[in-house]
């Protein structure tokens, strides 16, 4: 990000507007309808406004002379467009004195640029791409455009009309913004964005005690929460609408290694972010100590955020936590996301029943061999099961061994997939007999074994047989 979007003031002076030609006055119409004064230079001399309604020609000032020798006094700000020449000019002294300039379609002499706009009264949303391409921030403008109700300026100005008087009924901060949010998600908010707002007038008025409607304990502070988040395996893309949600009302999130900053940097900009998870080869900070932070966090107020990779419930010690918080007394709620072995079968296309030949899944774990051990392999010989193995590479030939000795076939089609839905996501698919072989294909984990005859309807399976591979491995970047 190179261009921080800002809402400038324009009631605090006039905006120089250097230029002829439509340009200078689709950049004028811009300017005036926002309400800004201008003070234009028409660089060929032609100042008619005509187009203009009278309001907005009358907060423009018609200058003569030589802009480059402007008055620059009080100016907030300084626009050239259809300036030619003029424009590279006028940069260098709007720099010389620290005036934001912008030089249409010249990024290198702007020090801001107009974003694509969404105007719905009192909201407004700016879509910029750093200058690159006005068409794709115009397309991201339309779907923004489809997906925001149409009154919600509406419900912002409404909101406006009663914030003074909410600061003074609830001093404390957090609570006064679950206030609100209450009022925006709830009947209130419909109201308004139903076009009812007198109503919903009334029916804000009604509201006898306002901490209490906001959630507050008795003790004037606002109610904490827990929310256990699968983040999914790695796309920020498959976080579900609850998750978002969560993440975008989190105080704090605590995450694991697995989450990517992808996926953390969709949770609210000012929450703070703890990582507890371990990593690969050093130990975390121990089951207990992450019950006691998120008990703690609930407890003080915050809205927290457990964020998993995958599902918080699919070896994700997610029902260790929910009990701790049960015993606290803290209110938790869990929001499913996708596990990984869900994401490898649906980017790799491993179905993971298939009719007359997979009718049941196996999710199980072998971090160590220990672990692989301690698996009843002779379960999990049925030829038309699935087996979905989490943690298994450093498992894998006792994984091998144990499916073997348990009668399995060797040439039962075997698949490694590694990081997936991630960008550097990579698979390699073979037989049981050659699983320590696959996984030693794979570049690092995280990653999953599947293993059963769905396997060879997968991507990287017929890949590999059109190709008459001897060894069915393929590398699958997206
Ligand atoms: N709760 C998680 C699993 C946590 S256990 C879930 O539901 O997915 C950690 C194991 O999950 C890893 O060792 C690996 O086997 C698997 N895993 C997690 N993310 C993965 C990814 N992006 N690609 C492949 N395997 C993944």
């Amino acid at each position: 990000m190179r261009f921080l979007p800002v809402f400038l003031d324009l009631q605090t002076g006039p905006v120089l507007l250097i230029g002829a030609g439509e340009l200078a006055r689709a950049k004028m119409r811009l300017l005036t309808a926002a309400g800004a004064r201008v003070r234009w230079y028409a660089t060929d001399g032609n100042h008619d406004v005509s187009g203009l309604d009278a309001a907005e020609a009358a907060r423009i000032e018609l200058a003569e002379g030589d802009p480059l020798a402007a008055d620059l006094r009080g100016v907030i700000a300084i626009l050239c467009a259809g300036a030619g020449d003029i424009g590279t000019a006028m940069s260098a002294r709007a720099k010389a004195v620290g005036l934001p300039v912008n030089v249409m379609d010249d990024l290198l002499h702007s020090t801001f640029i107009f974003p694509a706009i969404v105007d719905r009264g009192d909201v407004v949303v700016a879509v910029g791409t750093g200058g690159a391409s006005p068409v794709v921030a115009r397309r991201v403008r339309e779907r923004i455009e489809a997906a925001l109700p149409a009154r919600i300026g509406d419900l912002a100005t409404f909101i406006g009309r009663w914030r003074k008087s909410i600061h003074g009924r609830i001093p404390e901060f957090p609570l006064r913004r679950r206030f609100w949010e209450r009022v925006v998600d709830g009947p209130i908010g419909a109201l308004v964005l139903a076009g009812r707002g007198d109503e919903a007038e009334a029916a804000l008025k009604d509201i006898p005690d306002p901490s209490a409607f906001a959630g507050a304990q008795a003790s004037g502070q606002a109610e904490g929460r827990v929310t256990l988040v699968g983040a999914g395996p790695g796309d920020p893309d498959l976080l579900t609408i609850k998750a978002l949600r969560a993440l975008q009302d989190a105080d704090v999130v605590f995450y694991d290694e697995l989450v990517s900053s992808e996926i953390l940097d969709r949770a609210r900009r000012d929450a703070s972010r703890v990582p507890v998870g371990r990593r690969v080869g050093k130990p975390g900070i121990g089951q207990d100590a992450i019950n006691k932070l998120l008990i703690e966090a609930a407890k003080s107020g915050q809205r927290a955020v457990r964020l998993k990779g995958g599902d918080p419930f699919v070896f994700g010690r997610g029902g260790e936590e929910v009990e701790a918080l049960r015993e606290a007394g803290v209110a938790y709620s869990v929001v499913p996301g996708i596990t990984a072995g869900l994401g490898a079968a649906a980017q790799f296309e491993v179905p993971l029943t298939f009719r007359h030949e997979a009718l049941r899944i196996t999710f199980l774990t072998a971090h160590k061999a220990k672990d692989a051990e301690s698996v009843d392999w002779s379960t999990l010989t049925d030829e038309k099961m699935t087996v979905v193995v989490y943690m298994g590479m450093t498992a894998a030939p006792s994984v091998r061994a144990g499916l073997l000795a348990a009668g399995r076939s060797p040439q039962t089609p075997v698949g490694v997939f590694a990081r997936v839905t991630r960008t550097d996501a990579q698979a390699a698919v073979g037989t049981l007999d050659e699983l320590p072989a696959l996984v030693r294909q794979i570049d690092g984990g995280p990653a999953i074994l599947i293993i059963g005859d769905v396997v060879a309807h997968s991507a990287p399976w017929r890949n590999s047989n059109l190709a008459q591979l001897v060894s069915y491995f393929q590398v699958a970047a997206e």
